[in-house]
């Protein structure tokens, strides 16, 4: 079949399909009820008749605090769980856990065991359950353990539960482990994650007691990841080798009505992708994924969910599995997910907003202003803190969400910018303006704000003033973070959050102890600390539209930096000045470090090499010989005119506007082809020459294909262009 008939066809089958219902797999049928389902694929202990109260409450203990659980105890654990596990379906355990350049990696084993007599039996031995040795030599490492040793292991992390995972055929009991070499370096997204969890913990908590908040020992990071996505039908996609080989689409001539009304953006869900969310929800419920919010989003055929938020270790497991359910499940509705950050050119790429909080043990969300003057000179204090971590940190931050897909999307239109700015909102910002003239401030319209003797603050609680281009905005009691990849593994930019955070918490410890051993008031002393960072962090905060280039201009005389590029991001990681705190609080030694650099790296490389050569296959193997085929089809007609002495003015037009483009085509494909040929064995020199002359090259080359594709008719056009692929019936 000819592409274009293949085109024909996708379209027959993708125009007439019907929404796809599905078969709860437990006995809840006739009336679902979230409630009686939530958790059913979830192992949960303290449902365990077999464990022990007083284990249970050692469970929780552990998982909170981080310690060992003993060899004895693991033991009960395992019995237990094999015995729900198997008596749930599953035949196979494995090790879930997350590698550096992103997704999950399991590696099954089965319960099968042989008892002293031969026979079969169910069995997941108790160090099995604690630690695996994947054979991980293909795991990216970045030169890391070639200088340590051969193989890493993996270990249970107690503070996330075990979970099944259903496949057609079979359920497997999926451990969340931490992955480590054997001298402890972490080799995963997962471990820096609970080391930042952990100091951040312990250093909120230091900065609380000494403004006599006794009652605190420990302090929760919370998350809830906003997960943004494309659906395309299922019959398109091999069609698009740019699909298949890169997530994305390397070209496509944008149709004229795309996003601009407005009228995708929370619109009435299409019938087939309802059909899809209400599976995906029941998958995620079973899973114990708190799926609460899903939406068209603003692109045609984007859409989102959102999950309530939960603690970030959890909150970052739970993305994991959350996107690869989102492609699984789109499968069996016949569509393909794409998560990638801009899959098509032209309209909204896909983020994920990472709502960010901290709650201490009493259930105090520390980002939430209270009503009372007391805990909001502290809530000042805090989102301070917080302002000057990023201030202090914008470029390794910037790092931590540096990947191939979002420099697609970084800086387009839509998208927050490569500039780190923090948005408070006018309440909060005139508030700390005002502390820093020291002068009173009164608000009519904003509520109550009173910096007066008798200070009394009145932070509205819901500041709904939104800013949705701001890549760090405050939204009433969180943070959120905006300018992660859809694609990304969200616990990495977490990690280097907390880290920021934690040291600033650390030094303003540090202060407080100070300025209240100099005899100050506490609300004074919080005053001082506030006005300490204040007057060079609040530079970064910016209130306005961050997509304009007035806002590049003025970070630039802010001395705020603009990272362009995902390798020059990522050179953050070898700079040793930028990178310190991540060292200094303990969540990274310099050689993880550097084992990152060099993942991320050679991934953006790698990604963007694929890109590249499917890009210059798909000139030659599709753009090219359409538009040949159609100068073919024009000669004729030309020929056949001379003969019959008829006038083919315009076909001799179209073969000179064809002939132009093609030659253009031509000549920037051989310039492509040149550069990507120029590989060295020097990743940071492929970095450079991809962000910097390859990136443009590409642009300048899909621009071409799109021309083509716009001058050719539809019934010789072979790929499938946007026009089908964005507007799901
Ligand atoms: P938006 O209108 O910003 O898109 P959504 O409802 O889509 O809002 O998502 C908001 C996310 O923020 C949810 O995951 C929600 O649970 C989470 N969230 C709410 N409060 C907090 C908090 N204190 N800390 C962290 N996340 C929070
Ligand atoms: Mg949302």
């Amino acid at each position: 079949m000819s592409n274009s008939k293949a085109r024909k066809h996708a379209k027959q089958t993708a125009s007439h399909r019907i929404p796809c219902g599905f078969t709860p797999k437990d006995q809840y049928t006739s009336h679902p009820n979230i409630s009686d389902y939530f958790g059913a694929n979830v192992f949960d202990f303290n449902k365990m008749d077999s464990i022990p109260s007083a284990l249970k409450e050692r469970m929780i203990e552990v998982s909170q605090s981080g310690q060992q659980l003993s060899r004895e105890h693991a033991e009960i654990i395992a019995k237990a769980v094999t015995i729900w596990a198997t008596s749930n379906g599953a035949t196979h355990f494995c090790h879930w856990f997350q590698p550096l350049t992103g997704g999950s990696a399991e590696k099954h084993d089965s319960f099968l065991s042989l008892n002293s007599e031969g026979k079969p039996i169910n069995k997941l031995h108790v160090m099995q359950l604690i630690q695996g040795e994947p054979d991980a030599s293909s795991f990216p490492h970045g030169g890391g353990r070639s200088t340590f040793e051969a193989r890493g292991y993996t270990s249970w992390d107690i503070s996330s539960p075990m979970f099944l995972q259903e496949g057609e055929s079979g359920k497997i009991l999926c451990i969340p482990t931490a992955f480590v070499s054997y001298t402890g370096e972490a080799l995963d997204i997962k471990t820096g994650l609970l080391r930042s969890n952990a100091v951040l913990s312990a250093e909120v908590v230091k900065f609380l007691h000494q403004l006599g908040k006794s009652d605190v020992d420990k302090v929760t990071v919370n998350c809830g990841a906003e997960q943004e996505y494309f659906l395309i039908d299922k019959s398109y996609y091999h069609l698009r080798p740019d699909l298949v080989m890169a997530g994305c689409t390397l070209f496509g001539s944008l149709t004229n009505r795309n996003q601009q009304l407005n009228d995708h953006y929370f619109g009435k869900v299409p019938h087939r992708v309802l059909a899809f969310m209400q599976e995906l929800d029941y998958e995620l419920h079973r899973m114990g994924i708190p799926s609460k919010t899903r939406h068209n989003e603003v692109a045609p055929g984007q859409f989102e969910i959102a999950p309530i938020f939960s603690n970030a270790n959890l909150s970052a497991d739970h993305n994991q599995i959350t996107m690869a359910l989102i492609k699984d499940v789109a499968e069996r509705h016949n569509f393909v997910a794409l998560l990638h950050e801009k899959p098509f050119a032209g309209v909204n790429g896909s983020g994920k907003h990472l709502n960010w909080s901290m709650c201490d043990n009493t259930g105090r969300n520390l980002l939430s202003p209270g009503d009372r003057p007391e805990s909001n000179y502290r809530f000042l204090a805090i989102v301070a803190i917080i302002i000057e971590a990023v201030h202090r940190h914008a470029d390794a931050i910037r790092m931590s969400i540096a990947v191939h897909g979002n420099d697609h999307r970084l800086g387009g239109n839509e998208a927050p910018p490569g500039i780190i700015s923090v948005f408070l909102g006018d309440t909060l910002t005139n508030i700390y303006q005002a502390i820093m003239s020291g002068k009173d401030f009164k608000s009519s319209d904003l509520g109550m704000i009173d910096l007066g003797a008798n200070a009394l603050v009145h932070v509205p609680k819901d500041n709904t003033d939104r800013n949705r281009t701001s890549p760090f905005a405050f939204t009433g009691n969180r943070f959120e973070f905006r300018a992660c990849g859809s694609s990304q593994a969200i616990g990495f930019p977490l990690t280097v959050l907390n880290s920021a955070v934690a040291e600033v918490f650390h030094q303003s410890s540090d202060l407080l102890q100070g300025y209240l051993a100099q005899g100050m008031e506490q609300k004074q002393a919080l005053l001082t600390l506030i006005k300490h960072w204040h007057k060079n962090s609040s530079a970064v905060v910016f209130n306005g539209d961050g997509y304009t280039d007035e806002w590049a201009k003025e970070a630039k005389k802010r001395k705020l930096p603009n990272i362009k590029s995902t390798p020059e991001a990522l050179q953050i990681l070898q700079d040793k000045n930028a990178s310190k705190f991540m060292v200094d609080m303990g969540v990274f030694n310099f050689k993880e470090l550097e084992m990152r650099f060099n993942v991320m790296l050679e991934h953006y490389n790698l990604h963007r090499q694929i890109e590249i050569r499917t890009l210059l296959d798909m000139v030659r193997q599709y753009v090219l010989p359409a538009a040949i085929n159609y100068k073919g089809k024009l000669l004729t007609v030309v020929c056949n005119g001379q003969q019959a002495k008829i006038k083919t003015e315009v076909e001799k037009k179209l073969i000179d506007t064809l002939e132009t483009l093609t030659t253009d085509l031509y000549l920037q494909h051989n310039k492509l082809q040149k550069l990507e040929d120029r590989w060295s064995d020097d990743q940071k020199v492929n970095g450079e020459m991809l962000a910097n002359s390859a990136l443009p090259m590409m642009r300048e080359l899909a621009s071409s294909c799109n021309q083509v594709e716009s001058l050719i008719p539809d019934d010789l056009w072979g790929v499938p262009k946007y026009y089908d692929l964005l507007f799901i019936r």
